[in-house]
């Protein structure tokens, strides 16, 4: 028994290990018929920057960094992994991807500070160990989640990045496709957002919920005053109604003074961030983005804290099909009842790579391993 108990840990131990002899980047460019606007920038394009990664056996995991903003920046993120991250890793032994984190971030540190640029170089880190998940899991013959000790392969999901036009057609077609959740971008001036936040709780069915979105489009005050309006209508929450670096009195005063639950998140650069958030709850939903920082490496832990501390964590995501599927297996080991966010915006990549089995709002993950996204459609953008 003992030696049986040994060697599967020494064949886990084998599935672990990282020793990488290729890093790629490609940069997908998807045309869409309507830009997607948010109250900071509009895309013209859905942009998916995609990870591979191969080991000394051949076996290839898939990743994506985060690279929507500026519109400029995600060739930029592209060379960041294949001429930074790459030659840092590739050739070295790992005893497991999160001792490849550790040193992917250590190795990066002084390049860092020298070139004020942390958020690009940690989406790029991020991208690269989601592609390494992916592999390490494949060489275990097992889907992510439950390489990551998931007791769920259901979760709750929500559809995501509703615009200020056109807003009842497009729950009209997240519902058609199995939403149940849904929510709008807000902070377009007070009269669009008061129109379009009565309108979709008008058209709310029996056991449909809504959220608001701000994208740190507000001011403290002008976040005060609208909520005082928004309460009424119940939303499931708003969402950084104020930009990140507020300072955190002023978040606990907004909390202090609404009955409207607040998330926030996607937008925390650093471990601590979070832990300061988990520490002094002024959020109640608290959202990572896997392919915007911390990979599954530091993401997990931090959900897992989130969760332990009465907090939920919801993933954040609005890129592409590696990026959702990644969000959506890290929820599920997370565990907890946050909800998946699912980006409805067009973007017909993002489908062909990670086609959602959602059913009355709720998603399943599939029994492949790894990530269990379409390898034929990624294989085709590193043709
Ligand atoms: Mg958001």
């Amino acid at each position: 028994m003992r030696q049986k108990v040994t060697q599967m840990t020494d064949a886990t131990m084998t599935q672990m290990h990282v020793n990488l002899t290729r890093v790629e980047a490609r940069l997908v460019r998807t045309p869409v018929s309507t830009p997607v606007r948010t109250s900071f920038g509009i895309m013209h394009d859905r942009p998916t920057l995609l990870v591979r990664v191969t080991d000394a056996s051949g076996v290839q995991g898939y990743g994506e960094v985060w690279c929507n903003f500026p519109v400029c920046g995600a060739e930029h993120r592209a060379k960041l992994v294949e001429t930074e991250i790459g030659p840092r890793i590739v050739g070295q032994e790992f005893s497991d991807p999160r001792t490849c984190y550790a040193a992917m971030d250590a190795k990066l540190h002084i390049l860092r500070l020298q070139t004020g640029e942390p958020g690009p170089i940690a989406q790029a880190i991020a991208g690269v160990d989601i592609a390494i998940w992916d592999m390490v899991a494949k060489r275990a013959g097992l889907p992510l989640h439950r390489l990551l000790g998931a007791r769920t392969n259901r979760i709750p999901a929500y559809a995501s990045g509703i615009n200020p036009t056109g807003v009842l057609d497009t729950v009209a077609r997240a519902r058609a496709a199995g939403h149940r959740n849904f929510k709008l971008k807000v902070g377009f001036g007070d009269q669009t957002d008061r129109d379009n936040v009565a309108a979709l709780a008008a058209d709310l069915r029996p056991g449909e919920t809504f959220l608001l979105d701000a994208n740190q489009g507000w001011s403290p005050d002008q976040a005060g005053d609208a909520l005082r309006w928004i309460e009424a209508f119940g939303p499931r929450w708003i969402e950084e109604p104020m930009p990140v670096d507020t300072d955190i009195p002023a978040w606990d005063a907004l909390k202090a003074a609404t009955t409207v639950p607040i998330a926030g998140g996607e937008n925390f650069l650093t471990r601590a961030e979070y832990d300061r958030v988990t520490d002094g709850k002024w959020l109640d939903f608290v959202q990572p983005d896997i392919a915007k920082w911390g990979g599954f490496s530091e993401c997990l832990p931090v959900a897992r804290n989130l969760v332990e501390a009465g907090l939920t964590y919801c993933p954040h995501s609005l890129g592409g099909g590696i990026a959702l599927a990644a969000s959506a297996h890290l929820l599920a080991a997370a565990g907890g009842p946050g909800l998946l966010e699912c980006d409805v915006n067009e973007n017909d990549f993002r489908d062909e790579v990670f086609a959602l089995d959602l059913t009355e709002g709720w998603v399943t993950l599939s029994d492949k391993p790894g990530l269990g996204v379409n390898v034929a459609a990624l294989e085709r953008a590193f043709a």
